[in-house]
């Protein structure tokens, strides 16, 4: 089991790791960006104040996000373990996941950072063809990244539980290096 977060630019293949993982540790794939797809698709309350957001490349206020993760984290299901895609995406996401484990008596084991060039990613989300992919939503993206998420790498880093994995690799090896990372 573990409990690990899988951090990395838009693009990275973040989502579809975090899936291979899920799968072969037999435990949830908690992706803050499915979850609130799906709150968009089903017009929740929750989907429509974060629609704008998503739709514009930017971050979903904390006061929306927050709560929906402790939700998640509180399942029967992810008492056995999780993998984090998407979340925490900013140093107060971070901080607030560092005391809800506190609070839940869980321990982070790690986070990976799925290192990407940025010029890959870019094609990558051009392929993909979701929604919010296009171009001019994929430059604030990326730029929200830098801002807003890249700094959780340093906070992760300081706390000693960081570790880096080249992304930009066929999908089976990188599933094999995020094992190892996971394993180490
Ligand atoms: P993703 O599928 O992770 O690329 O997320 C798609 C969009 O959902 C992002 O561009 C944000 O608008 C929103 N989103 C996902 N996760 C978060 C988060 N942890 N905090 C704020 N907004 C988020």
């Amino acid at each position: 089991m573990t409990r690990s977060i899988l951090l990395g630019p838009p693009g990275s293949g973040k989502g579809t790791q975090a899936q291979r993982l899920a799968n072969l540790y037999q435990i949830p794939h908690i992706s803050t960006g499915d979850l609130l797809r799906e709150a968009v698709a089903n017009e929740t309350e929750l989907g429509k104040k974060a629609k704008e957001y998503m739709d514009s490349g930017n971050l979903v206020p904390d006061e929306t996000i927050l709560g929906m993760v402790r939700d998640r984290l509180d399942q029967p299901d992810a008492k056995a373990g999780w993998i984090l895609d998407g979340f925490p995406r900013s140093v107060s996401q971070a901080e607030f996941l560092d005391k809800l484990l506190q609070e839940i008596s869980q321990e982070l084991d790690i986070a990976i950072n799925l290192d990407v060039p940025d010029d890959i990613v870019v094609s990558r989300m051009l392929g993909r063809g979701r929604a919010d992919d296009n171009e001019e939503t994929i430059r604030r993206r990326l730029e929200v990244y830098r801002e807003q998420t890249a700094p959780t790498i340093d906070y992760y880093s300081d706390r000693d539980k960081l570790v880096s994995v080249d992304g930009d690799r066929d999908v089976d090896e990188v599933t094999a290096a995020l094992q190892a990372a996971i394993a180490s």
